[in-house]
């Protein structure tokens, strides 16, 4: 199994760490040429939205990473990962986000939580977003104080907190077993 992951800019690094202590290979993707390689994921990680948005478009990634995604590639993403999945982004998934969702005062803070069938998950939230709504193919993974941070539609999982900052490796396991779309 070889993952890619997205490293224009952001956490990429983070990711790449953790599927290396889950055994997992990654390569990262900085342009066109690296994404042509053989892959049985993709990973984009948390940064800028906007800043991604821009990279991805100067670089003519846009439509084939949108493409792949469509075809069923599976995708997990972060944060601004979650932004680019989005119906105002990539529009992979049937959801709306809202960036910055927690304000200047609360930009960032830690929480154990449940996630899917598991508890006390580590999320670590850095000027989060969250899921406003969600499309009937969503499945809701995890609610934290009535917003939804992390959902799954098919192959495509999403999280607002950042398990890759943690040393908590069970939301990448459950991203490397998400082999059925459904
Ligand atoms: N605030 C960022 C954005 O809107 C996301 C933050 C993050 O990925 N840690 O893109």
């Amino acid at each position: 199994m070889k993952i890619a992951i997205l490293a224009l800019q952001g956490a990429f690094a983070e990711h790449q760490q953790m599927l290396h202590k889950l055994g997992v290979e990654t390569f990262l993707v900085r342009n066109l040429a690296d994404w042509q390689q053989q892959k049985d994921g993709l990973i984009i990680p948390g940064g800028e939205s906007t800043a991604m948005t821009r990279i991805m478009h100067d670089q003519r990634m846009w439509q084939p990473l949108q493409d792949a995604i469509r075809e069923g590639l599976p995708v997990f993403g972060t944060c601004a990962g979650m932004i680019m999945l989005d119906r105002n982004h990539l529009a992979t998934m049937d959801m709306e986000v809202k960036r910055n969702a927690y304000g200047r005062q609360l930009g960032s803070f830690y929480t154990e939580s449940a996630f899917a069938d598991m508890v006390d998950v580590k999320m670590p939230f850095i000027r989060a977003p969250y899921i406003e709504e969600v499309g009937e193919g969503v499945e809701v993974l995890s609610v934290l104080d009535g917003h939804i941070i992390a959902a799954r539609q098919g192959r495509q999982l999403v999280t607002s907190f950042h398990p890759e900052l943690t040393d908590d490796t069970r939301v990448h396991e459950y991203f490397l077993n998400m082999k059925s779309g459904h």
